[in-house]
């Protein structure tokens, strides 16, 4: 039984959104928090099911234009991520997760659907499908090393005043004008996959710190080796 001062994780609509291994976003918070003694309880909410508006980290992933509809519909019926929103808690939102948290995205054809309103950013169809490696460099003021993912999109999104740039595009389209992704207070957006967190650990910790507080040092050299022959073997190319 989880302790009530367990971090709580919620993976939004798993029936719907998990079309690009982006659940591993999931398993690298769970260990990352675990490794440093952070006890974790994890809830995974079905599309039929109420978003809890009690969790601390929010995660939602990419996937397929009908699934992304349907959740956007879902979501903007219940409600309960908003308010979770409102009381503070962060969030990571993925591709079709990303658009939906906008105004508008591009259905199946091109058509503007409603997304849920959480972020400043409205999404369209872009000119082609970005697919490939993604490399990014993260806005100073968060102070994180370079961005890694591969994305598969055809949408492209534009970010209000609301947001800022999550990071700037050194490789491939990420929102299609140069920079990649968007956050506004606890609420990261991103094209990224890869999954996101595995890939970037730094970013995992981000959202750990926003609901744990200043996090113990891991040693993560075996990443960070890794990270760098990625990074390395795509810029070359
Ligand atoms: N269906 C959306 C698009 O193509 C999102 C794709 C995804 O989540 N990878 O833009």
């Amino acid at each position: 039984m989880p302790s009530d001062s367990a971090l709580r994780i919620v993976w939004i609509y798993p029936d719907l959104l998990s079309t690009y291994g982006d659940q591993g976003n999931v398993l690298v918070l769970e260990h990352r928090a675990q490794r440093r003694g952070i006890e974790t309880e994890t809830i995974h909410v079905r599309s039929a099911d109420p978003v809890p508006e009690s969790g601390d980290i929010y995660l939602i992933g990419g996937g397929e234009d009908r699934p992304q509809i349907l959740a956007a519909e879902r979501l903007r019926r219940d409600g309960g991520l908003h308010r979770a929103i409102a009381h503070g808690a962060a969030m990571l939102a993925v591709c079709a997760g990303y658009q939906i948290m906008g105004s508008t995205f591009g259905g199946e054809e091109g058509q503007p659907v409603d997304g849920i309103g959480l972020l400043d950013i409205a999404s369209t169809r872009g000119p082609a499908r970005a697919v490939g490696e993604l490399v990014a460099e993260v806005d100073a003021n968060l102070g994180l090393p370079t961005l890694t993912g591969f994305e598969n999109h055809m949408g492209v999104t534009s970010l209000g005043p609301g947001v800022k740039p999550l990071s700037q595009t050194i490789k491939g389209v990420g929102n299609g004008d140069g920079f990649e992704g968007c956050y506004a207070g606890h609420v990261v957006g991103t094209y990224l996959h890869g999954p996101a967190l595995a890939r970037n650990p730094a970013l995992a910790d981000l959202l750990l710190t926003w609901r744990a507080g200043e996090l113990a040092p891991l040693d993560d050299t075996r990443y960070e080796q890794l990270r760098q022959e990625r990074l390395d073997t795509v810029l070359a190319q």
